[in-house]
């Protein structure tokens, strides 16, 4: 595989746990998202690009997290903001 990102990562907790928190920050803003992502760095929760805040990407430009995964029920992929590339999570 060309994207290295997914190497020596810690193992995070069940997605379901992370989907249950919701996005932090819309939280904090009173604002809503569409589908939930989490930095496999360090745990943190934010929305996709197809919800108004986009904080998931956020993160990424903020502290150089570039890897992602969905923790929507029934989905297992992972994304590279660098690299640009999915991976199967299962
Ligand atoms: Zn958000
Ligand atoms: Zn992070």
């Amino acid at each position: 595989m060309a994207c290295h990102h997914f190497e020596h990562l810690k193992p995070l907790g069940p997605s379901d746990e992370a989907y249950a928190r919701g996005c932090e920050e819309c939280l904090r803003m009173g604002s809503s998202w569409v589908h939930l992502r989490q930095c496999l760095l360090c745990g943190h929760v934010g929305c996709c690009d197809s919800s108004p805040n986009k904080h998931a990407t956020a993160h990424f430009h903020a502290v150089k997290h570039s890897v992602i995964r969905s923790v929507e029920p029934h989905e297992s992929w992972g994304w590279c903001y660098v690299d640009e590339v999915m991976v199967d999570l299962a």
